[in-house]
């Protein structure tokens, strides 16, 4: 049997596959990356199901149309409207089997083989991923503590085949670094002498603040070739695979459509009813709030943990919200290097070689705080900064 070259260049995600061996119990593990179940609201959720049953009966198990549930997409441009004044309506949004498929399906709308994709650097694994699959060239511009290298930003821009930049501007994966609204309103002032090239900002995090106050888009709203991606994976519930995609471009949504169609032909069509009916009958602030108070208890924990416990020369990101904080090693050593020894004292954590498209070896690792408790993450921290001074 012979392989696409597409999918023989695609790596297997690195997460996946070490969370294969930091699953044993005995491991504290910061590799994953799951939301806390808590933020499953399992019998709000339980009710809307019989609910939605009740009510809409044999539609919540028919095929369904591409764009999505409508109700679930008039719900999102409410909420968009009135959080960011994006002057949006249902028609100019998609649901997608998560956000992750609307990454796919991005790079098969813009990208031909050998394009380019502007990327933070570090990178969302999971977007490297599904952007590869699109065979393009990736040019990597550096994510400091505020938000793109601007002069590298511009740089890239300046490549003839450019066709899209895609950022995370709150709490990034993997990172927990937020644009400041001086960058936000550097990166627009650059891009909007770029007409052809779409900006992307995924932004799966950004409600889940649990420090400053929200910040409005890059583009949403006010440069022509902007999209917004959104999920409901972090603040309801990953397995039910809600995104969704908001893009005032038609043309772009019309391929995006098409692209989909070819996909999977809709969304779960079941999830959504749910979803809808879930998000209409309950006070869904306040199930974030409850999130957000956990997450920023426990990123605190790790805070206050690494301040104690690390030795010198080691450094880390202070987010604001989501639910990862980014360590660099002093002298260059290579996190990769101390992963396997971390392995054997049973911590795990994420070596960063995998969110850069251009690097390897790098020193730097990511750490998640959502899935233990502040002990646990005190005497985890303890071992990884014991570790750390032994090499
Ligand atoms: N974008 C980013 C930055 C993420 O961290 C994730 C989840 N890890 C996704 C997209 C995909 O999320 P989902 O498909 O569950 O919406």
């Amino acid at each position: 049997m012979e392989f696409s070259q597409r999918i023989l260049d695609t790596p297997s995600s690195f997460i996946r596959n070490i969370l294969k061996v930091t699953d044993s119990p005995n491991v504290i593990s910061f590799a994953g990356g799951l939301p806390n179940p808590i933020s499953f609201p399992v019998e709000k959720l339980r009710e809307s199901v019989n609910r939605a049953i009740d009510e809409d009966g044999s539609k919540l198990f028919q095929y369904s149309t591409t764009t999505g549930y409508a109700p679930l997409r008039q719900y999102i441009a409410d909420k968009y409207n009135h959080n960011f004044d994006l002057g949006i309506t249902a028609d100019d949004i998609i649901i997608t089997t998560g956000s992750q498929q609307a990454l796919t399906l991005l790079g098969q709308v813009l990208v031909n083989e050998g394009d380019g994709i502007i990327i933070e650097e570090p990178g969302y694994l999971g977007a490297i991923q599904a952007f590869m699959l699109a065979q393009p060239t990736f040019y990597p511009v550096t994510l400091e503590q505020d938000g793109l290298n601007l002069d590298e930003l511009k740089e890239a821009l300046e490549k003839p085949n450019a066709k899209f930049i895609y950022t995370v501007p709150n709490f990034q994966n993997p990172t927990g670094l937020t644009y400041t609204q001086e960058k936000r309103d550097a990166v627009y002032d650059i891009l909007k002498d770029y007409p052809d090239i779409v900006l992307i900002e995924d932004d799966p995090y950004g409600e889940l603040r649990f420090e400053g106050t929200a910040l409005p888009y890059i583009g949403g709203g006010r440069l022509p070739n902007s999209v917004i991606l959104g999920s409901f994976s972090k603040t309801v519930a990953p397995g039910m695979r809600i995104g969704f995609i908001i893009s005032k471009n038609k043309e772009l949504m019309t391929h995006v459509e098409t692209a989909k169609q070819a996909a999977d032909l809709h969304t779960n069509i079941f999830s959504q009813y749910v979803l809808h009916d879930y998000l209409t009958h309950n006070e869904y602030k306040e199930h974030v709030e409850k999130i957000i108070d956990l997450y920023g208890k426990q990123a605190n924990a790790m805070l206050d943990a690494l301040e104690k416990y690390m030795p010198e020369g080691v450094t880390w990101t202070k987010p604001e919200g989501g639910m990862f904080i980014w360590a660099t090693l002093p002298d260059n050593k290579s996190a990769l290097d101390m992963f396997s020894k971390a392995m054997e004292a049973d911590i795990a954590f994420v070596p960063g070689d995998p969110f850069y498209t251009g690097s390897q070896h790098v020193p730097t690792l990511r750490l998640n705080y959502t899935a233990s408790t502040p002990e646990v993450i005190d005497e985890g921290i303890k071992r990884l900064a014991e570790l750390f001074k032994k090499y």
